[in-house]
């Protein structure tokens, strides 16, 4: 069996393998059809030269003109759909020749002519090379760089393809020559498929790369087994006895083989990626002891810079107000080192979406969207950010849901210039990045905690320390006596003696607010709490009076809580209501009623005062926050925290200007539910129906 033979059947397996994976591929696989029958064709072809070559029966070498005309018709066929153009449609008149040509050569005997042959072989040649012809001018024609990139390496492989087959025709004619033709185009069909399924070109490289490892790795493994058997020669038994040695051998060393066969092939096909992936695996292990974001960056800019794999790169952070990215540092130039989260919106969605962002893609993609106009323009403004970043590629630095920020790469030097693996690999820093961007964000918050509880300290001292002198001030003022001033002295004195009540005042409030919590936990009755409290709002004269009125369910459980700190926020509320109803007058609610779970109990605080309008609302318990000429702000801020230690919260219903209800629960003492009423139970029922 001659070389061409063997690589026609090697090929034609190849092939077969190929037709199938592109016609069962469940992506997206353009001119998916023709390229199958462009493969089949191909595959039919180097089967028949293979049975021709080895049986020599007529019937084999009528299939195998018959199939060098179908590779014609075929690859015509794929080129014109793959081209898109109508130039490309054969004239009828050609067709009918070809399929007249295939009629001939099957029936007649003058297929087992020798001129037969090689006219169908020019025949196909001719189809073949005409079809790259119109792929090389199309390739002239067309603007999208990217597509540019795609196809030269196309445009190269199939002029090498072309060709290869011509010179197959030589031995055949008696002219000494290795035969490469079948193999070639096989591996020249493969791009294709890679082509149509549009994977990236870079890992092709890569593919090719493993390719030729495992191709040297055979090699060296057949070299040591034929080495051991080959001088045994016709000996039988040391036959078997070398064989088992052979074994046991390559068993040791096939491991150390394959692996320098792998960092050969590494060295010599990615010696860049080797370099990086170095640079990464450094960088890894810096950065496990890195907490500051500064130096963060630098280390990360200055490892992809020492890989030389980069001529652009860039970190971006999120501002501390959230409104954009700010870009510490960068190495190569760039437009930008600020990006506004309103402006960068779709970029900014997209890497929150996925875990890269490549330009060449992006660009893809965009081209694929042209039915789809809004994807479009999303697809564009991702573009042309990208562009503004000098980013090809752009990782999200995220924690959880939220983008923490963004490392941008370029290496302006080639187009796509990570492979798919590098990118996985760029990855991983990334992700090690974001865990260091969230940790310093902790520890920034710890401190801002630490920083607060220390002003808080040193304002209760302050408080203390304007306590004392203070009330020497006012006692100083009183001291004067009234019969010696005149009208206008005794008027400042007054002014003294009010306002060093009013600063004392707030700072009780003050130092209320910020001491710890000490309240002691007991059973209350609420019913005697509320009227004890609307006595003390009683007592307070107002002008136009306001009425107070106490509710309470009858046989209401005890509740859970601090009777003194409770009685200081509902005195708190109420008096918050009276003033609500300054100058109207109205009516002060203090209510008490069983929740619907039986298990708390609903107290309210109800005026038919101004009401809270929503910026007040929004500022509601905000320490110092006030609408009152003489108020503290103080005292929903206190109410709020006593609550907290009652394990619930204020509740606020209001309209403005029809009154406001001030609301929260009280867990009832244990075992409420069963001690409920018979009256309870009629007030629920008719409550929730
Ligand atoms: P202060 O009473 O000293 O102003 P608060 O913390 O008790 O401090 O109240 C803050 C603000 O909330 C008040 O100034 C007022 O504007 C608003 N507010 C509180 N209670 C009511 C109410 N019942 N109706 C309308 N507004 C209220």
């Amino acid at each position: 069996m001659g070389i061409q033979a063997q690589s026609a059947i090697i090929a034609a397996s190849l092939l077969l393998a190929i037709a199938i994976n592109v016609a069962f591929q469940e992506r997206r696989v353009e001119h998916r059809w023709p390229f199958v029958g462009l493969t089949g064709a191909f595959f039919l072809y180097n089967l028949c030269f293979f049975f021709d070559a080895v049986t020599g029966a007529d019937g084999w070498r009528r299939a195998l003109l018959a199939s060098g005309v179908l590779v014609a018709l075929a690859s015509l066929s794929f080129f014109r759909v793959f081209i898109g153009r109508r130039s490309m449609a054969a004239p009828r008149r050609v067709l009918q020749g070809l399929l007249l040509s295939t009629a001939v050569v099957v029936v007649t005997d003058l297929a087992l002519s020798t001129w037969m042959a090689y006219a169908v072989a020019v025949v196909a040649l001719g189809a073949y090379g005409f079809a790259h012809l119109q792929l090389y001018r199309h390739w002239r024609a067309i603007e999208n760089p990217v597509e540019i990139r795609r196809l030269r390496y196309l445009v190269v492989g199939g002029a090498v393809s072309v060709t290869a087959n011509g010179l197959d025709l030589l031995p055949a004619s008696g002219l000494p020559f290795p035969s490469f033709g079948h193999l070639f185009t096989t591996l020249y069909l493969y791009f294709w498929m890679q082509v149509i399924q549009r994977s990236r070109l870079l890992d092709l490289r890569e593919q090719l790369g493993r390719g030729l490892a495992l191709v040297l790795q055979s090699l060296a493994v057949s070299l040591i087994y034929v080495a051991l058997v080959i001088w045994v020669g016709q000996k039988y038994g040391l036959f078997v006895f070398n064989t088992l040695v052979a074994g046991v051998v390559l068993y040791f060393v096939f491991e150390p083989i394959k692996r320098a066969v792998e960092v050969w092939v590494q060295r010599l096909f990615f010696r860049e990626t080797h370099a990086l992936d170095a640079e990464l695996t450094a960088l890894q292990r810096e950065l496990a002891n890195v907490i500051n974001l500064g130096d963060m960056v630098d280390r990360v800019l200055e490892r992809l810079q020492a890989s030389r794999r980069i001529t652009h790169a860039s970190v971006f952070l999120l501002e501390d107000e959230g409104r954009a990215y700010f870009m510490p540092r960068a190495v190569g130039p760039l437009e930008l080192d600020r990006l506004g989260v309103v402006r960068a919106r779709h970029f900014l969605d997209a890497l929150r979406g996925s875990p890269v962002l490549v330009l060449d893609r992006v660009e893809r993609a965009r081209l694929d969207a042209a039915h789809d106009p809004e994807r479009r323009d999303r697809l564009g403004a991702v573009r042309e950010t990208m562009l503004a970043l000098s980013a090809d590629l752009s990782f999200p630095i995220r924690s959880g849901e939220r983008l923490l920020g963004f490392l941008n790469l370029r290496d302006d030097r080639a187009r796509e210039a990570f492979s798919s693996a590098e990118i996985t690999r760029i990855k991983q820093a990334v992700r090690q990045m974001a865990t260091i961007v969230e940790n310093s964000e902790l520890i920034e918050r710890l401190k801002e905690r630490e920083r607060l509880s220390l002003i808080g300290e040193l304002a209760t001292g302050l408080a203390h320390e304007i306590r004392n002198p203070l009330g020497a001030i006012k006692a100083a003022g009183q001291l004067l006596e009234p019969d010696e001033l005149g009208d206008e002295q005794r008027e400042f004195i007054e002014v003294i003696i009010e306002e060093s009540d009013r600063l004392n005042g707030v700072l009780s409030q003050f130092l209320d607010y910020a001491r710890p919590f000490r309240g002691t936990m007991g059973t209350l009755d609420l019913e005697v709490l509320l009227q004890r409290v609307a006595t003390m709002v009683r007592t307070e004269e107002r002008d136009p009076p306001v009425e107070v009125i106490t509710e309470v369910a009858p046989g209401l459980p005890k509740a859970v809580g601090d009777g003194d700190r409770l009685q200081q926020v509902l005195l708190n509320l109420a008096r918050n209501g009276c003033e609500a109803m300054e100058g109207t007058g109205g009516t002060l609610t203090l209510a008490a009623s069983l929740e619907p779970d039986g298990e708390r109990a609903r107290v309210e605080v109800r005026d038919t005062g101004c009401g809270v309008s929503p910026e007040v609302r929004a500022n509601l318990f905000t320490p110092f926050f006030t609408t009152k000429r003489d108020g503290t702000g103080l005292g929903l801020a206190i109410t709020e925290r006593i609550l907290q230690h009652h394990g619930t919260r204020m509740r606020i219903e209001s309209e403005p200007g029809a009154g406001a209800t001030f609301a929260f629960r009280l867990r009832l003492t244990e075992g409420a539910p069963d001690r409920l009423t018979g009256e309870h139970r009629r007030r629920l029922a008719a409550e929730t129906a």
